[in-house]
């Protein structure tokens, strides 16, 4: 029997399970880690509540932990509860698929200033994640700032440009939707310090911006570079930017009939950000892409701004003993393999990219070099204790561990939670959590 402790229970996690599980079918024991008491990581608390047809990838995952195979050990927290030590004692092969739950930090000066967030933690706070319930952001201000032109800045200004009726059938956490109906956002600048041709923005997403009820997205044609030059853009950008010159191509008539913009300024590099307590305006200065990077002009303006968020991309969290690519933001390894035994997959080994779709061939990848491993006489000797040491552990521990038919019970009492035509109402509070797991 092989057994495998994977660290993160969100898609990379679960497509690894499941290549397991492929790959060794009944001789293979994994359990899924997860510190939060919930499984499926940034399906629930990352990808946007309005996209729920992604999130309905989860079904899969659930396929996977209600098989013996597998299991989701949910509430435990490796590097305090259990350590990667102590699990590598336990398991054949361990696997960090702990993502990149944190900001990359944004050093311009006034970046500490209050109603500034990194969007960890608003994404993480509309989505009900539980470090950042009570993030309370103040959108009472009528110029709201969005930092950054990748799909997570697109999810940011989308979810603040919405009504609420656009909310119907999301899954939005109770309190952000509260907040969003007495928002006072008017004015959304999503800011891109190159231009429309190095956008990170994907078509299908980018094209919703179009579709909004009361928001339009304005493009300077003048930013917009020759048409001729699409030519040369791979497809997905090609079509993505062909939504920008639709965007410019919106009549003044047409825009003033919604009472939000979204405006997209390019070769916009924020130098600064002032304000007296919380943030009051943007600093910026003018950039010109050259050999594809972004080089200041010298010329410098400001923009007024009550909120600002920052979707800069993210980095892992270190976890001591495990070496780690400060540069990079993530686990120091080699195609997956960090040390003997110990490997990362997902956005752990590679960084934020890709979608979610990207983390099943990372997964069914890392199994097959585990495997390889396996073979070559790597991880040495078999007959490690696996789950049962480890449930022998957390006796010891007295660690309250949540198992996924715990999870099935919060799962029932958020859908039973539900607003009318909402799928879930989900616990923001881990004590809650816990509560309705038992
Ligand atoms: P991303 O796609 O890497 O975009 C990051 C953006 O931040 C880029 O525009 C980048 O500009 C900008 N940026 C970085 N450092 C900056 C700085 N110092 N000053 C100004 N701008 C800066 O990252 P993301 O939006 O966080 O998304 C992460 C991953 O999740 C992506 O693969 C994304 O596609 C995926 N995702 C997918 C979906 C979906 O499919 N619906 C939704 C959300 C996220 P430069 O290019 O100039 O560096």
């Amino acid at each position: 029997m092989r057994h495998i402790a994977i660290i993160g229970s969100g898609p990379a996690g679960f497509y690894t399970a499941e290549a397991a599980q492929k790959q060794w079918g009944e001789d293979v024991r994994v359990d899924i880690f997860d510190k939060l008491p919930v499984p499926y990581g940034l399906i629930r608390t990352g990808v946007a509540p309005d996209h729920q047809s992604i999130k309905g990838v989860s079904r899969r995952y659930e396929k996977a932990a209600l098989t013996d195979q597998v299991r989701f050990v949910g509430n435990v927290s490796v590097g305090a509860d259990v350590s990667i030590a102590e699990l590598q004692q336990l398991y054949d092969a361990v696997v960090l698929a702990t993502g990149a739950p944190n900001d990359r930090a944004f050093d311009i000066p006034g970046a500490d200033l209050g109603n500034v967030f990194g969007s960890a933690s608003l994404v993480g706070w509309y989505n009900g994640h539980p470090q950042f319930a009570d993030l309370n952001p103040d959108l009472s201000g009528r110029h709201a700032v969005v930092i950054g032109m990748g799909n997570v800045a697109l999810d940011v200004a989308r979810i603040l440009a919405k009504t609420e009726s656009e909310f119907a059938g999301s899954d939005i956490v109770g309190h952000a939707l509260d907040a969003l109906k007495s928002s006072g956002v008017e004015h959304i600048t999503i800011l891109g310090r190159r231009g429309p041709h190095q956008i990170m923005m994907t078509p299908k997403e980018l094209g919703e911006l179009a579709h909004l009820e009361r928001a339009s997205p304005r493009v300077r044609l003048d930013d917009l570079p020759d048409p001729a030059e699409d030519a040369l853009l791979e497809p997905g950008l090609r079509k993505s930017v062909t939504h920008l010159r639709s965007f410019a191509a919106i009549p003044e008539d047409m825009h003033a009939e919604k009472p939000v913009e979204v405006e997209f300024d390019f070769f916009a590099s924020p130098t600064a950000m002032t304000g007296d307590g919380n943030v009051a305006s943007v600093e910026i200065e003018r950039t010109e892409v050259r050999t594809g990077r972004a080089v200041g002009t010298g010329e410098s303006y400001s923009i007024p701004a009550d909120i600002v968020v920052t979707c800069i991309g993210y980095r892992s969290s270190p976890i001591e003993g495990v070496p780690f690519d400060e540069r990079a933001g993530r686990f120091a390894n080699d195609d997956g393999r960090i040390l003997t035994g110990l490997y990362c997959v997902g956005w752990a080994r590679r960084g934020p990219s890709g979608t979610i779709g990207t983390n099943r061939p990372d997964g069914y990848a890392l199994i097959d070099k585990i495997a390889e491993d396996i073979d070559a006489g790597l991880l040495g000797r078999t007959g490690k204790k696996g789950r049962e040491g480890f449930d022998a552990l957390a006796v010891d521990r007295k660690l309250d561990i949540i198992t996924f038919r715990d999870w099935k019970k919060i799962e029932e009492a958020e859908e039973a939670a539900a607003r009318e035509g909402a799928p879930r109402e989900k616990f923001v509070d881990i004590e809650a959590m816990i509560k309705a797991g038992h």
